[in-house]
């Protein structure tokens, strides 16, 4: 089974992931580790996207989306889950592209639903506690909502005092990444609708601002 998944950053794209990949026991591929491996391993792709990155541009879909291709045909005995590609409705196109005449079947599409403000405080809102990184704690869910102890946020397993990711409060690098999610006319959410209306392929869509067992549910129910 070959699957795309999407969703914004906060969306919990990644855990839904990681639970696809043990339940069918297919590859999980990250996009960012697709570039990573191709550069340390010196392909000639990876040559030509190094060049890129290291100019600090752009790497082109025509570099991108063979590198994209190799990797997933390494997969096709296990299937895979692809993750963070296509970004844009232009690399949806060239991946689709080059999936038909590679002959890998796209069975599913995932698009994990959020809006906009619930993605970034979901990721905003996230406390990391001092003494184990097993504490969720998070200030805008109320299952895992930090205690409070003289007028403090602190650990609701434990007491411990919280601190935060310094990734996760940069709202300028959140908001960029956003802009690029929720542009419904060239950006991802373009490239979502470009398979809903293409309609050769199940598009499961599901809402994410339930909890995590309960889109897991969504997902799976649809995925058959
Ligand atoms: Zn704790």
């Amino acid at each position: 089974m070959n699957i795309l998944i999407f969703g914004p950053n906060g969306s919990g794209k990644g855990t839904q992931g990681a639970i696809l990949k043990e339940k069918y026991g297919m590859d999980h591929i990250e996009s960012g580790a697709i570039f990573r491996s191709h550069i340390k391993g010196g392909t000639e792709l990876g040559k030509k996207a190094k060049a890129y990155i290291d100019r600090g541009d752009l790497v082109p879909d025509d570099i991108t989306i063979p590198m994209v291709l190799e990797t997933l045909a390494k997969s096709k005995d296990k299937g895979w889950l692809l993750d963070g590609f296509p970004r844009s409705l232009a690399q949806a196109e060239a991946l689709d592209k080059a999936l038909e005449s590679s002959g890998m079947r796209l069975d599913y599409v995932v698009e994990i639903v959020l809006e906009r403000k619930i993605a970034r405080d979901r990721i905003m809102g996230r406390r990391l506690c001092v003494n184990d990184n097993n504490h969720p704690n998070h200030i805008a869910i109320d299952a895992i909502r930090p205690a409070e102890k003289d007028g403090k946020l602190v650990c609701r397993v434990c007491g411990g005092e919280l601190s935060t990711r310094a990734d996760d409060q940069d709202e300028a690098a959140i908001n960029k990444r956003h802009d690029i999610y929720y542009d419904d006319k060239t950006g991802t959410m373009a490239a979502v609708d470009y398979f809903k209306k293409k309609g050769n392929v199940k598009v499961i869509s599901v809402d994410g601002s339930v909890p995590i067992q309960e889109v897991t549910g969504l997902i799976l129910k649809q995925l058959a």
